[in-house]
């Protein structure tokens, strides 16, 4: 028996947190062991909090039952997904604390172990890979199946970054046995894109700028702009995806305003820099080619103090190689 099975036959009510901001890995686990629970052990209290998301994941079932606000309820055991440490889980962290037990699903290389179990595999592509893995797949129904696709598909960028494994590809095809509908999953949750979305993607891209002779490239987003097109952070999927594929870029990073002197960084490499050990240097985390944080300071200041951190490693390849 896995320790996902072990922990629900102990309880008689679980509450599923995942991180601030939820993207497709972190909606789709919450989802998919939201469902999943409903049909392993019906009888079981469930609730997901998680803040607002993209409404484009609204054909997950259970999409609508999600809640974003912190209320008095109280659960006996609380599931983290795809949160690698505490402050990722934002306000409801305090169902954390409530519960009498706690289980962290996550594929975080940079996960702190604040659970008080967890099964982190900094190998997965995905936390929706690790949850395949702790499910018994007869209770995997197309609801489910849809969930854990979308999240394998939005983590591996369809199939293609380099965490997607031969048991990636596998999980895939079983997923695909239970009927999902993976075309319109990934046009419609990953490629498909708003006119307004479009356009700040070509805003973006139209202001990107190269730096370290043509091996790192940044755009960045202000709050007036954001205003200007009518979008916020959910509408920025897929612009550091674009900026990663410029040719000689080995680092990208996109920022967005966040606040009067703060910035949403996301950064990727291609196959040098370790991104993850850049983040958490500026307390965030992430993947070795994946990794985002949160920083204080002009746009200048930003990219100054990314670009040390990241010279260095290129000099230190430089010198090894
Ligand atoms: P993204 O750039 O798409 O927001 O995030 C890339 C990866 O880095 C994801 O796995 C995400 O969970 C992680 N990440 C992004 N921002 C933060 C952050 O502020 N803190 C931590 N710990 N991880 C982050
Ligand atoms: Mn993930």
């Amino acid at each position: 028996m896995t320790i996902l099975e072990q922990m629900l036959l102990n309880t008689d009510s679980a509450v599923i947190l995942g991180h601030v901001r939820p993207d497709g890995d972190c909606l789709g686990s919450a989802l998919g062991l939201y469902n999943y629970i409903r049909s392993f052990r019906p009888d079981i209290r469930t609730a997901v909090y998680l803040e607002e998301a993209s409404p484009k994941f609204a054909y997950l079932k259970g999409f609508e039952e999600i809640r974003h606000r912190t209320d008095d309820e109280s659960y006996r055991l609380c599931i983290c997904v795809d949160s690698s440490d505490r402050e990722r889980l934002g306000e409801f962290a305090v169902y954390l604390d409530r519960a009498q037990a706690s289980l962290c699903l996550d594929h975080h290389v940079t996960n702190t172990g604040y659970g008080e179990c967890s099964v982190v595999e900094a190998g997965a592509s995905s936390t929706c890979e690790v949850l395949f893995g702790q499910m018994d797949e007869k209770y995997i129904d197309k609801s489910v199946a849809e969930c854990l696709y979308t999240g394998i598909v939005h983590d591996t960028g369809v199939f293609k970054f380099s965490c997607t494994s031969p048991k990636t590809m596998e999980i895939a095809g079983r997923l695909m046995g239970k009927g999902v509908d993976f075309g319109n999953i990934i046009d419609d949750s990953f490629y498909r894109k708003t006119y307004i979305q479009n356009q700040i993607l070509g805003r973006a891209l139209l202001e990107s700028i190269t730096f370290l002779d043509g091996r790192c490239i940044f755009s960045a987003i202000r709050q007036n702009e954001m205003k200007f097109y009518g979008v916020d952070g959910k509408d920025m999927d897929g612009i550091i995806d674009q900026l990663r594929l410029t040719e000689g870029v080995e680092v990208a990073i996109f920022m967005y305003q966040t606040g009067a002197s703060e910035y949403k960084v996301s950064l990727r490499s291609q196959n040098i820099v370790d991104v993850s050990r850049v983040a958490s240097f500026f307390g965030g985390g992430g993947h070795v080619r994946a990794a985002g944080c949160t920083m204080s300071g002009s746009i200048h200041d930003v990219i100054n103090n990314l670009s040390l951190h990241i010279e260095k490693q290129l000099n230190e390849r430089e010198q090894e190689g």
